[in-house]
């Protein structure tokens, strides 16, 4: 699936005749295009929060440039980010991205960096504390399902709890939507779940699998991106982004053409419907084959965690952490029987999943158990 970049399989046929259209008209013109004009709107269209929209490379790039556009609207240096919550693999989001939460998930971080990024629990009490104790505090980044595409569920009303807490206290808000985004819903998580971000990070579905992502948000917040004058003091006086394939015109063909089969809600839907009869199928397997594991998941996403019955009260540290024996001779197990999964002991759906490839899926996962128990 494509890392979940695929909500519209592989290769869907609208994809690749937009793409084909373009090819041969060059790939690169040094100068913005019509077909990134286009796409710009079909995202402010779709997504709630979006009133303007920047694209860049890649995910990784949308959650770089999301913290520097908070940093600059505030004048403050410090993010907050949440155990565990994943954002790609840039400098600011090692610290606190992977069990133990207090050493980096990459050597070579300076300590300046490390020193800039706050990582919590996901509880707003501390939340509330860091934010009335530090005043250098310029926005919080959230990934939408929660860490891992909800391999650790949020607690009930956090989202909101950040909202309101980072609006009283003028900090920014940045909802990492790069998984949810065209997934929970065609407008997102905070379609879906009503939240209203300062910021937001898109890339995946939003290139219809080429390469890309995107940072949109108010325009308040983003409009420390334009340069208001002409003089040399004016022209370091935002927020420099640039990108050799920043909105290539490839990526914009295949972004238009997705967002316009996304719009239709029909892929969404049946991605939905496809991963509840996993998850239901999974689950039936895990009963009567008397595992101690649970199957969960939101939207076109699955889980399963084994070493309890329900994943209650387990918190980053227990659900990222299951034993890599368990994790490595299921995906073996699974990928003999022709399944495999996007990582550890969880995956995503597309929209054009049936239900025979479900059920081939979940006769895979009682075949991969029956060898595992042998
Ligand atoms: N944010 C989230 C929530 C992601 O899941 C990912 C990638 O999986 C990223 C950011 C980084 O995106 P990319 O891999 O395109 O750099």
């Amino acid at each position: 699936m494509g890392s979940a970049s695929l909500l519209l399989g592989h290769a869907h046929p609208e994809v690749v005749s937009a793409l084909s259209a373009v090819l041969a008209d060059g790939s690169h013109f040094g100068a913005p295009t019509e077909s990134m004009l286009e796409w710009g709107e079909r995202v402010c269209t779709l997504m709630p929060s979006a009133d303007k929209v920047r694209f860049v490379g890649s995910g990784a790039e949308a959650t770089m440039l999301a913290m520097r556009v908070a940093r600059a609207h505030t004048g403050k240096e410090k993010i907050i980010r949440w155990e565990s919550h994943y954002h790609g693999w840039h400098d600011y989001v090692m610290p606190g991205n992977v069990p133990p939460f207090d050493v980096p998930a990459s050597i070579g971080i300076p300590q300046g960096v490390i020193d800039s990024i706050v990582v919590l629990p996901t509880d707003l009490t501390a939340l509330e504390n860091v934010l009335n104790n530090d005043d250098n505090i310029a926005g919080v980044i959230t990934e939408a399902s929660g860490a891992s595409y909800g391999t650790v569920p949020l607690p009930e009303g956090f989202l909101e709890g950040v909202r309101r807490l980072t609006r009283e206290h003028g900090v920014v808000m940045i909802l990492d939507e790069v998984i949810t985004g065209f997934r929970w819903a065609p407008g997102g998580a905070q379609e879906s779940l009503g939240i209203d971000p300062d910021l937001f990070t898109m890339a995946k579905i939003l290139t219809g699998g080429l390469p890309g992502g995107a940072v949109a948000g108010r325009d308040e917040v983003m409009a420390v991106m334009h340069q208001t004058g002409d003089s040399h003091h004016d022209r370091y006086e935002r927020v420099l982004h640039g990108g050799t394939f920043n909105a290539n015109p490839y990526a914009a063909a295949a972004g238009n053409a997705a967002l316009r089969l996304v719009a239709t809600g029909e892929y969404n839907a049946q991605a939905d419907l496809m991963a509840e009869r996993l998850r239901v199928g999974l689950r039936e397997v895990v009963d009567r084959r008397e595992l101690n594991a649970t199957v969960y998941g939101e939207a076109s996403t699955f889980h399963l965690y084994f070493g309890e019955r329900s994943i209650a009260g387990l918190d980053a540290s227990r659900l990222k952490d299951q034993p890599m024996a368990i994790q490595r001779s299921l995906r073996q197990a699974l990928q003999v029987r022709g399944v495999d999964l996007m990582s550890r002991t969880s995956g995503v759906l597309s929209g054009t999943h049936t239900e025979a490839d479900i059920d081939f899926t979940i006769e895979a996962f009682d075949g991969a158990i029956a060898a595992m128990m042998d």
